[in-house]
C-alpha cells in the first residue's frame, strides 16, 4: 500500500521518494498494477487525482527496465520516441512534461515536451537531443509528424489525457491521424491508456478504437 512496495526499477523508486509520495492516489493504487502487467486501461479520472503518476510511472519503469530496442538510425532529423502523452493544452503539457523530468531523473529515459502557440525551434533543437516520452498538444504533433521531424513508428506507450477535453476543444480530427501513424508498419505492441473526467458516447467510441481488451476504471 506504499509506492516502496511496488518495484519500479531502483532509480525510479527513488525519484517517486524524493518526491515525497508515499502512498498512491485510488486512480495510481488501481491503474499502476494494470499498466504494468500489460493491458490497456480506460480510465475515468479528474483532474487532481494523481493521474499524471499513475500513466507516467509504468511508462517510464517499461522503458527503464524493457528489452533494449533497436530503433531505425535517426532520418536525417526524424526522432523516434517510444512514447506518447497527448494533452489538451499548453499548460497541461508543461506541467505534465515537468513532472515526468523530475520522475525520470537518472533513469536513462529522456522527456521532451512540444505544444502549439509556442515558436517551434526550440522545440526542434530539444528533439534533436533525442526522445523517449514526448509529451504534446495533438495541433503541434501533427505539424511535427508533417515536418518528418517525428515518427511515431516506434511508440509502445500512448497515454491520452484529459481526453474529453481533447474532444471539446475539436482535436478529435487530429487525434485520428495521429492514432492512425502508429499503426503502420512495422507492428509495434502499443499499449494505451485514455483518461478522461467523463465518459460520453464520443469518449466511448474513442475507447473501443483505440483500446483492445481493455479495463474499465472509474474512481
Ligand atoms: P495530478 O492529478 O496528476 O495533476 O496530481 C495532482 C497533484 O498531486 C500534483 O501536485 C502531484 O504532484 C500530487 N500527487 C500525485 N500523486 C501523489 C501521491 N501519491 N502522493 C502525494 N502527492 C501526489
Amino acid at each position: 500500500n506504499t509506492f516502496a512496495e511496488i518495484d519500479l526499477g531502483d532509480a525510479l523508486n527513488q525519484n517517486i521518494r524524493r518526491c515525497k509520495y508515499v502512498k498512491p492516489t485510488p486512480v495510481q493504487r488501481h491503474a499502476i498494477p494494470i499498466s504494468l502487467g500489460g493491458r490497456d486501461l480506460m480510465a475515468c479520472a479528474q483532474t487532481g487525482s494523481g493521474k499524471t503518476a499513475a500513466f507516467c510511472f509504468p511508462i517510464i519503469s517499461g522503458i527503464m527496465r524493457g528489452q533494449p530496442v533497436q530503433r531505425p538510425p535517426r532520418g536525417v532529423r526524424t526522432v523516434y520516441p517510444l512514447a506518447l502523452v497527448l494533452s489538451p493544452t499548453r499548460e497541461l503539457s508543461m506541467q505534465i512534461h515537468e513532472e515526468a523530468r523530475k520522475f525520470s531523473f537518472q533513469t536513462g529515459v529522456k522527456v521532451v515536451v512540444a505544444y502549439g502557440g509556442a515558436p517551434i525551434n526550440q522545440q526542434l533543437r530539444d528533439l534533436e537531443r533525442g526522445v523517449d516520452i514526448l509529451v504534446a498538444t495533438p495541433g503541434r504533433l501533427v505539424d511535427l509528424l508533417e515536418r518528418a521531424r517525428v515518427s511515431l513508428q516506434m511508440i509502445r506507450y500512448l497515454a491520452l489525457d484529459e481526453a474529453d477535453r481533447m474532444l471539446d476543444m475539436g482535436f478529435e480530427p487530429q487525434i485520428r491521424k495521429i492514432v492512425e501513424q502508429m499503426d503502420m508498419p512495422p507492428p509495434g505492441v502499443r499499449q494505451t491508456m485514455l483518461f478522461s473526467a467523463t465518459f460520453p458516447k464520443e469518449i466511448q467510441r474513442l475507447a473501443s478504437d483505440f483500446l483492445s481488451n481493455y479495463i474499465f476504471l472509474a474512481v
